[in-house]
């Protein structure tokens, strides 16, 4: 049997960044992926571009975090100009897009994947090594003996990167209930015909939640990165748990705000004055003062309205509509989409992990790294982050203890 002193579990961004960090204060470190290459999910992060991490101070970037106080250790102890020199040294420069956003400036998660590889000079791989059990005395599959272990295997979206639902039951620690997180909204009505229409910077709610965004419309539903953050509010306010059912239940309405710096009242003033003033002007036309062009169609049908009326012909009643349509435009949502979810929300419950070394309480000599913990983000290399981060802390913490 061989024997190692540490064995990372997953070759994705925290299995690497763990064994890397590890490789740093140990000679016998092993990184175990069952894929035939490393970093598939790496790959197709950011559309391909890889949006690496967020660039907001620290401070700020914690309170984006539901779990903010367990990643704090982590955070300090590998910030981003600890991540990003391991590439700058090698060549790579990054930019940094709106809302904070870094990728490597080359536009290349490859990029990534390559210069990260080269750092796992010193430590051994074994490809196509699919981990199955782990006896109480550390022993992997009947095959690899370790002194310590580090657990990377992911979450459970996109599974045909390497994620397996199997792997929370490696180990006998505690798990909070498993859901999608950053994902799609499936609506009721299907909006095939405005696919590819964007809604900038408008504010959707669901119950008490708001988040200021851009809503895309798909073939399937809603997207964009607005509803990708709100999907994981609504995630979160629903129970259920995808090891023990795949099909959570869901039925909600979701409301947009198409004018969020206008409120009703000033809608109702300019109505008044612009219908009598502009009486002759079609209603589709006047629309564009508020709405997106290629929307209005959509719009006035939702609103029960011919885009031919002229606003003088337009009574109090139907004004109200619109003005309830314009602050409150609603999609009855039937589900999330799946397999477009990014991350996975919940996993190994923080409360037996160490944030200082992200070594379990309750079995000593195993480590915990990346999203198999009850960890996430909202979009813009907010989770990314989170791999990384807890990835060196815990690699750092095994190779040095
Ligand atoms: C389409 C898409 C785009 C994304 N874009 C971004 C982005 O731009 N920015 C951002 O911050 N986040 C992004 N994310 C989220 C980000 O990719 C993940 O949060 C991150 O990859 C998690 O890293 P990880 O190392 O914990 O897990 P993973 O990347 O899932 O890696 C886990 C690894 O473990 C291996 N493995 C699993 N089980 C076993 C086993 N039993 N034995 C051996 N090996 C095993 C897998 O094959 C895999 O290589 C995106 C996600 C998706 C799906």
């Amino acid at each position: 049997m061989d024997k190692y002193e540490i064995a990372v579990i997953g070759g994705g961004p925290a299995g690497i960044m763990a064994a890397i960090a590890a490789s740093q204060n140990s000679s016998s470190v092993i990184l175990l992926e069952k894929n035939p290459k490393l970093g598939r999910k790496l790959l197709m992060t950011g559309g391909g571009r890889c949006n690496i991490t967020n660039s907001k101070p620290i401070k700020r970037l914690l309170n984006l975090y539901p779990q903010k106080n367990f990643l704090k250790h982590s955070f300090y102890t590998f910030t981003n100009e600890n991540l990003l020199s391991y590439f700058e040294n090698k060549g790579l420069a990054f930019v940094e897009e709106d809302n904070n956003r870094i990728f490597p400036e080359s536009e290349k998660s490859s990029d990534i994947l390559n210069i990260l590889t080269y750092y796992l000079k010193d430590v051994i791989i074994s490809y196509n090594f699919e981990v199955k059990s782990i006896s109480d005395d550390f022993i992997i599959n009947d095959e690899i003996k370790a002194d310590k272990i580090i657990i990377a295997t992911g979450g459970i979206t996109y599974p045909r990167t390497g994620c397996d639902v199997k792997n929370y039951h490696l180990t006998s620690q505690p798990l909070t209930d498993i859901k999608y997180g950053l994902s799609p909204l499936i609506t009721k009505k299907d909006l095939s015909n405005i696919s590819g229409i964007t809604l900038n910077d408008v504010v959707i709610s669901y119950k008490k939640i708001k988040i200021q965004g851009n809503v895309l419309f798909s073939h399937e539903g809603l997207t964009g990165p607005g509803i990708i953050d709100l999907s994981n509010e609504i995630s979160q306010s629903i129970s259920y748990n995808l090891l023990e059912n795949n099909n959570p239940d869901i039925d909600f309405e979701i409301f947009v705000d198409l004018c969020p710096n206008l409120t009703r009242e000033d809608l109702q003033e300019r109505f008044n004055g612009d219908f009598q003033i502009k009486g002759k002007t079609m209603i589709k036309n006047y629309l564009k003062l508020f709405l997106t062009n290629n929307f209005i169609d959509f719009f006035l049908n939702e609103t029960d309205l011919d885009g031919e009326t002229q606003l003088s012909r337009i009574n109090k009643k139907t004004k109200n509509r619109l003005i309830d349509n314009l602050k409150r435009f609603s999609f009855e949502i039937a589900g999330f989409n799946s397999n477009l979810a990014k991350i996975t929300i919940g996993g190994i419950d923080l409360t037996n992990v160490n944030p200082k070394t992200m070594e379990s309480t309750l079995i000593p000599n195993l480590y915990f790294a990346g999203e198999i913990l009850d960890l996430h983000g909202p979009t813009g290399g907010y989770n990314l982050k989170i791999a990384f981060s807890t990835g060196y802390l815990a690699g750092l913490s095994a190779g040095e203890k």
